[in-house]
This record gives C-alpha cells, sequence and structure tokens, in this order.
C-alpha cells in the first residue's frame, strides 16, 4: 500500500480528507455530525449500522459556484463535482459517466392516464448499470487517498461498475459476488480483470464477508449503504433528470425507481434536498421505490410502520437479481425518502416485472434488466391504486440494461403467443410461413 492521504485511520475506517464545501458526516441513528477528517465509514457509536450523510455547506457551495460558473463545465456526472465530496485536484481519468439520456414517452403516459411520463435510460452507462456513478466516485476517492485495492459486495452491477472504473488507474479490485451472479456480470468481471471471490451464499453474506475482509486487509470499501459517498455518486442521476425535465419547460410530480439496498432512492432524496437548498427546484416530488415480492423488506416496514434500525432480515428471492436485498443496507436513508416526500413502497410479483420488460421496451426504446423494469411495473400498479394520480408527471428511471440478464429477457417474450418465424432461404418458403403467421 502506497502513501495515505487521509487524516487519520480511525477504527471505522480511514478518515478520508474532504473539501471545505463539506461541514461534516451525520449519523442517520444519533445525529451526531462528526467534522471531516474525523471519522470513518460510520458512526463510531453505532457501528456498522450507524450509516452517514454527507452535510454540505450549500452557501459555500453557491459561492464556489458564482466566483467559477466553469466549475459546472466538467464532463457526464463529473460536472457537479461542486457537490461532490471531492477536492479540487482530484483527478478523474475515468470512463465517461454520466450525461444519459431522458426520454419523454408520450404512448405509456397516454396509456397510464398520465400527463407526462419521462425514462431515464441508466443501461447507456459505460458499464450499463446506474452503478457506474457510485463506483467512478469510490474509485476517485480511493486514488486521492492513496489506496491501491478497493473491494465492495454486489449482487453484481456495483462490482462491475468498480471493475469497469478501475480498469487503467493502477486500482486493483476484489470483488464479493453471491455465487448465484449472472453470467453477464460475471464475464464483465473477469474481462476487467477484477478479482473475483463467489461466495457461497446471499448477497447480504457477501457483504459481511467483504467488510471482515475489508478490515483484516486494509482496502478501501466501497460497500453500498456502509460506504456514505456512493449516495453521493448516485445523487447526481436527479440532477440530470431535473435538469432535462427543466429544459424542456415542465416539472417532476413523482419519481419512481427499482428498490434493493435501497441506496438509489435515499440518493435521488439527497440531490432533491440539495438542489432545493441551492434554489435549483421549488418543489420535492414525490418518491416511490419499487421492491419485489421476494426481497420485500422496505415495502413490509413502511406498510407496517416498523423500525428498520430494528427490524430483522428476510430471506430473498425472485428473478430481479439486483433488488435481493435481505437487510436493506441503506434503509435508513431509503425509508426517509419515501416517508418524508409523501410517496410510498411499491411491491410487484416477478410475473409483473417479466410483463414490463416488453412493454416498456416497446413502448420507450429502452431494454431493461427485470429490476430495472420492476419500476415501470410498480408504475402500474400506484396509478391502478391511485397512489400516483391521472394527470401527474412522472419520471422513471430504468437503472440497469437488459443485456444484463437475456435469460428474464427471454422468459418476457417466450409468454407470448407471437412465435418467432423460421423458414428455408426463399422466398416462397417465407410465403408460407407468413400465411400460415398473419392473417393479411
Ligand atoms: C442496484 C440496482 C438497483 C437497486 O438499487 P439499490 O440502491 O440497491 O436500491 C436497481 N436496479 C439495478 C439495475 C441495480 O443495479
Ligand atoms: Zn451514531
Amino acid at each position: 500500500m502506497g502513501l495515505l492521504n487521509f487524516d487519520s485511520m480511525t477504527e471505522t475506517g480511514p478518515a478520508v480528507k474532504l473539501p471545505e464545501h463539506v461541514v461534516g458526516l451525520r449519523c442517520l441513528v444519533c445525529g451526531k455530525l462528526y467534522p471531516s477528517g474525523r471519522v470513518g465509514y460510520v458512526c463510531p457509536h453505532h457501528g456498522d449500522e450507524g450509516i452517514l450523510d454527507v452535510v454540505y455547506d450549500y452557501a459555500r457551495i453557491r459561492a464556489n459556484i458564482e466566483r467559477n460558473p466553469h466549475r459546472l463545465d466538467g464532463a457526464g456526472m463529473w460536472r457537479y463535482s461542486a457537490l461532490l465530496p471531492l477536492r479540487d485536484n482530484t483527478c478523474l481519468p475515468l470512463p465517461h459517466v454520466g450525461a444519459t439520456p431522458l426520454y419523454d414517452v408520450p404512448g405509456l403516459a397516454g396509456a397510464l392516464g398520465l400527463q407526462r411520463l419521462w425514462v431515464k435510460d441508466e443501461g447507456r452507462q459505460p458499464t450499463g448499470s446506474l452503478k457506474d456513478r457510485a463506483s467512478a466516485l469510490a474509485v476517485a476517492m480511493a486514488l486521492s487517498a492513496g489506496f491501491d485495492t478497493i473491494t465492495t459486495a454486489s449482487t453484481g452491477n456495483a462490482a462491475a461498475a468498480l471493475a469497469g472504473m478501475s480498469a487503467g488507474l493502477g486500482m486493483k479490485p476484489v470483488i464479493f459476488v453471491p455465487a448465484s451472479i449472472l453470467p453477464a456480470k460475471i464475464a464483465q468481471l473477469r474481462v476487467f480483470g477484477a478479482i473475483t471471490v463467489l461466495v457461497d451464499g446471499s448477497y447480504d453474506q457477501a457483504f459481511d464477508l467483504c467488510l471482515e475482509a475489508s478490515r483484516y486487509f486494509g482496502w478501501y470499501n466501497r460497500s453500498t449503504g456502509f460506504n456514505p459517498y456512493m449516495t453521493e455518486g448516485k445523487k447526481t442521476v436527479v440532477y440530470e433528470i431535473m435538469e432535462q425535465v427543466a429544459q424542456a419547460g415542465d416539472v417532476v410530480d413523482s419519481i419512481i425507481v427499482g428498490a434493493g439496498d435501497g441506496c438509489i432512492l435515499g440518493a435521488v432524496h439527497k440531490g432533491l434536498q440539495d438542489m432545493l437548498a441551492l434554489g435549483w427546484i421549488e418543489q420535492m416530488p414525490k418518491l416511490f421505490g419499487v421492491q419485489a415480492e421476494g426481497s420485500d423488506y422496505l415495502y413490509q416496514a413502511w406498510k407496517t410502520g416498523a423500525d428498520v434500525y430494528t427490524a430483522p432480515p428476510i430471506h430473498t428471492h425472485g428473478i430481479a437479481d439486483s433488488l435481493m436485498a435481505g437487510l436493506p443496507q441503506d434503509r435508513l436513508k431509503a425509508m426517509a425518502a419515501v416517508r418524508s416526500t409523501g410517496g410510498a413502497f411499491i411491491r410487484v410479483s416477478d410475473d409483473e416485472i417479466l410483463e414490463a420488460i416488453p412493454t416498456l421496451a416497446r413502448g420507450s426504446g429502452v431494454f431493461a434488466e427485470p429490476a430495472a423494469a420492476a419500476a415501470y411495473a410498480g408504475l402500474v400498479c400506484a396509478v391502478a391504486s391511485g397512489q400516483i394520480e391521472q394527470g401527474e408527471r412522472v419520471a422513471l428511471i430504468s437503472t440497469g440494461s437488459g443485456l444484463k440478464d437475456i435469460a428474464s429477457a427471454i422468459a418476457s417474450v417466450d409468454r407470448e403467443s407471437q412465435a418467432l418465424l423460421r423458414c428455408s432461404p426463399d422466398l416462397s418458403s417465407l410465403q408460407n410461413v407468413w400465411q400460415g403467421t398473419f392473417v393479411v
């Protein structure tokens, strides 16, 4: 390990030096505010459950941007570096992350009775999911702190993102994934050259092992929920959404996204809070988290009013692998996002998720993996139940590419009556199968 550039190694990890526009890190359990450079990943009084939130000095951020408007000129997500916990000199020679398209899809909106529906296509990120936003920031922070090894637990996408974002930077990624990881995701890890540990157990067990290993070996730990900066990387998605919608002269009433660990949901909330504080938006949209039937911890807790600090883990199963979290690591932030904005958690079945894959694809041109299509399935439910009202303007985040899980994609269309055509390579053979298929 090289020369480490953080203030101190605390019992809860490295206290990485933060820029002056960060006031400190606040524990979401006890509310204690730790000044920058004093604390590691989590609150020392609350251990691994003491999730921290980065607190900004918004007056200073506003002044910094006014003094130097070019601060908002960076490429992709680095456009927002003035609102990230990065020091000015942090070097970011990483693949192009962020600046993904937002599609206005009037056909789907009309079918659902919405005034507007936008789909944010995060499948267009370098490694095919929204996780690139978090992993890019993790690599930048680990590099600036002088680490040469970075680790994460993941169901697959965060791992692929970390492996991809580490490429070419001399940063060694060590990945802990459940052995059930999908083939496309393991292929990404191996091609990017990550040291990959297949854990014979659940994602939650891989998470615990990664945490133990990172402490034992002294690696930088990117794991979702535990590392407070992942929220900060992911929040850039909502800056983009709000800017893209504003450019179209419109406003968002509700935002809907799949939820596993709940980090994306908490990050969307954080980004919107930043924008409100800076006067960039006027109203907080309602936030909706969609969970899979086989991984519904947050939905259950929301429904029953249970305290997510103490509610025990559940067992998980289902096709939306990216949503499988028995004890959602960012449950405190996710619950606050939904409760404080007047949104809801929605629960969808695997069948509803499969049905959503071709519907979303045909209505928007966005090919989504199950966890991403779940957001559309959840939107259908929320509209049917009246939780999202007729005439609303909704932004849906499609979090990952359908190419990540082609088995589910094929399963989603195998259920349809329209079969594939097959013929010999001549016109009369085509005419035969054509006439047998369609009545013209
Ligand atoms: C990680 C992920 C999610 C869920 O995000 P959480 O922060 O775990 O709630 C949804 N969709 C995709 C494609 C993901 O990779
Ligand atoms: Zn605390």
